[in-house]
């Protein structure tokens, strides 16, 4: 049959597979979908140039093709009206969370369109917290224009007092904080209003406990938990799909299990200074100017900062580990 022959309709992308979709109509039916050969043709496919191959293969799990669909995507789809259709046309996206693609250039990837906030998912035990890389995950989310929610797991593993004084310079900077425990169930409340009536991403290390969170927040969603090591302290993800959670208090929720770098940050060039809040109102001010790296260079102002106590030496080491 001819396509023209089918109807065209809208809908939102609520799971994806490599090469395959679910998409949810606006009267709550869900089509499986794959994508027309006109939105294949714009996939880039980054192919390493074998004369320039970095020594190193860490990057090789980025090697791979881009999705010109992202999950939470408003598409037009042929509806085939029996279950299976093919999404012809991505609309224009208000927000995306994405990450660069290895490649010979740097290729934006939209992992999430429409996102209203990301959340960092954070366990304050088991495994331990590193610092450093919830710092990145905020800096992700600025380089991409998104605001931040930190929400810490695991709550009921330490004192909450002490941890809450440890954590309050996020605050401090400006960042909201929940505290969370799928366990003893607190926090939850409080998540549950921040989600609610807005789209969030999740990111964070498997095994930090987001499945639990998830599935405490909403019983029923029946999501598997992953067992963590007791030798390593760190989760085994399994899951290779993308998927997106509506919840009966209102708001979607996408996690991304299994990824690992996210942001536009690490591109030549990108001011990542500016991705640290606290160290905004100092830029500009280094005896350097715009070209100090606040690593080196005499008089500069963010590292007198950090020798005054207005900027913290964790959060200036996260940096330093950003640009070097
Ligand atoms: P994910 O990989 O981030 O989705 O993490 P999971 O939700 O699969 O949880 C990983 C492990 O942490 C499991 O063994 C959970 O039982 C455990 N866990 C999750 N949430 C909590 C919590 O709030 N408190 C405690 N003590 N353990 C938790
Ligand atoms: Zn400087």
């Amino acid at each position: 049959m001819n396509q023209s022959e089918h109807t065209k309709r809208t809908g939102k992308v609520t799971w994806k597979s490599t090469g395959t979709y679910r998409v949810k109509s606006p009267d709550s039916i869900e089509i499986n979908c794959s994508i027309s050969s006109t939105l294949r043709k714009v996939l880039v496919y980054p192919h390493a140039d074998p004369s320039s191959r970095r020594p190193t293969v860490d990057k090789v799990e980025d090697i791979r093709m881009i999705d010109p669909v992202a999950i939470n995507d408003e598409v037009e789809f042929i509806d085939n009206e029996d279950g299976t259709g093919m999404i012809v046309e991505v609309l224009p996206r208000k927000s995306k969370f994405s990450r660069l693609a290895a490649g010979p250039r740097p290729v934006e990837q939209v992992i999430v369109a429409n996102v209203d906030q990301v959340i960092p998912v954070m366990a304050v035990a088991k495994p331990k917290l590193k610092w450093q890389l919830l710092d990145r995950y905020l800096a992700d989310a600025e380089s991409v224009d998104l605001p931040s929610l930190i929400c810490f797991t695991k709550a009921d593993l330490v004192d909450e007092d002490e941890f809450r004084e440890e954590a309050a310079l996020y605050e401090k900077i400006g960042y909201s904080i929940v505290l969370t425990s799928a366990v003893d169930g607190r926090g939850l409340d409080e998540l549950r209003e921040r989600l609610s009536g807005k789209v969030s991403v999740f990111i964070g290390k498997s095994g930090v406990g987001k499945t639990s969170l998830l599935n405490a927040i909403q019983p029923g969603l029946g999501l598997r938990v992953n067992e963590v090591s007791d030798v390593t302290g760190k989760g085994k993800h399994t899951t290779s799909h993308l998927e997106l959670f509506e919840l009966n208090t209102g708001g979607c929720v996408i996690d991304t299990p299994g990824m690992r770098e996210f942001g536009l940050w690490e591109q030549e060039g990108y001011d990542t200074s500016w991705l640290f809040w606290e160290m905004r109102p100092f830029l500009g001010q280094c005896r350097f100017g715009a070209n100090c790296t606040h690593t080196h260079e005499p008089d500069c102002a963010i590292k007198d900062a950090v020798e005054s106590g207005e900027i913290t030496e964790r959060r200036y080491e996260s940096y330093v580990r950003m640009v070097r």
